[in-house]
């Protein structure tokens, strides 16, 4: 579980780098064109202080302290992205992780339940902190049909895997359904109609990751950090 944990972030980073000029370009034609450096930034900090950890940190042989390593890997990581991101995305990216961290809680990300459970609190912490929800063209639009997709698959008895890939799928369907909104929430929403016609930068990144995610969960760790579908992110 640590394994495919750490994985993702390795992975994410790689993916987010590549993918950093696709997000800056979108964040230049509503925003302030900085979204790829942000999250290139905050995902090399992440990668930095997993280089950084201590043998004993790593010590998570036993059940008990495997899900606690996991809790503290996604600490960790939100609190890299909180002081390293900046910008809007920082603050609302550290959070989701920081709230995915107590939903797991002692179970750990084991189970496809936990997982479900770490995606909706990620959605739920953003909207809370941004005062934000589905339709107002942000993260939340790829992050909130990730989750419902994840709990539908859930329920039909998806495994881990199975869980992550439709969460994927839907947080993509999300992020290209931003193009025709009209932005409410962060400076987007200061291009009023002309924000339209346009895909968010965060709900791209958003995707990603759980593109990412999706790819490491299903065993392809060379999928997950090669260029994938996120390099559509250009096509807008
Ligand atoms: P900034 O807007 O400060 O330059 P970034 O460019 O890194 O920060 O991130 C912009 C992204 O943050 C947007 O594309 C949007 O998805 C997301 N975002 C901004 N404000 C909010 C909010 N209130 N709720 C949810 N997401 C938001
Ligand atoms: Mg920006």
């Amino acid at each position: 579980m640590i394994d495919e944990l750490e994985a993702w972030l390795r992975a994410a980073a790689v993916r987010i780098h590549a993918e950093a000029p696709a997000l800056t370009a979108l964040d230049q034609a509503i925003g302030d064109g900085d979204h790829g450096i942000n999250m290139d930034r905050g995902f090399t900090e992440i990668v930095n202080r997993l280089d950084q950890r201590s043998p004993a940190q790593r010590d998570g042989s036993d059940p008990p302290g495997e899900a606690a390593e996991a809790v503290e890997l996604l600490r960790a990581a939100g609190k890299a992205l909180i002081s390293t991101v900046g910008g809007a995305s920082g603050p609302l990216y550290g959070t989701a992780f920081l709230r995915a961290a107590a939903a797991i809680g002692a179970d750990g990300l084991t189970s496809a339940a936990a997982l479900v459970a770490a995606i909706e609190a990620a959605g739920t912490g953003i909207g809370a902190l941004g005062k934000s929800s589905p339709g107002e063209k942000t993260m939340l639009d790829a992050i909130m049909p990730a989750a419902a997709a994840a709990k539908d698959a859930l329920d039909a008895g998806a495994d881990i895997a199975a869980v992550a890939a439709a969460a994927a799928a839907a947080a993509e369907a999300g992020a290209e359904a931003t193009v025709p909104m009209l932005a409410t929430k962060g400076r987007a929403s200061y291009l009023g109609e002309r924000s339209i016609g346009h895909r968010d930068p965060g709900a791209t990144s958003a995707a990603l990751l759980l593109r990412v995610l999706a790819d490491v969960a299903a065993g392809d760790s060379a999928e997950a950090a090669g260029s994938g579908a996120a390099s559509t992110a250009a096509a807008d």
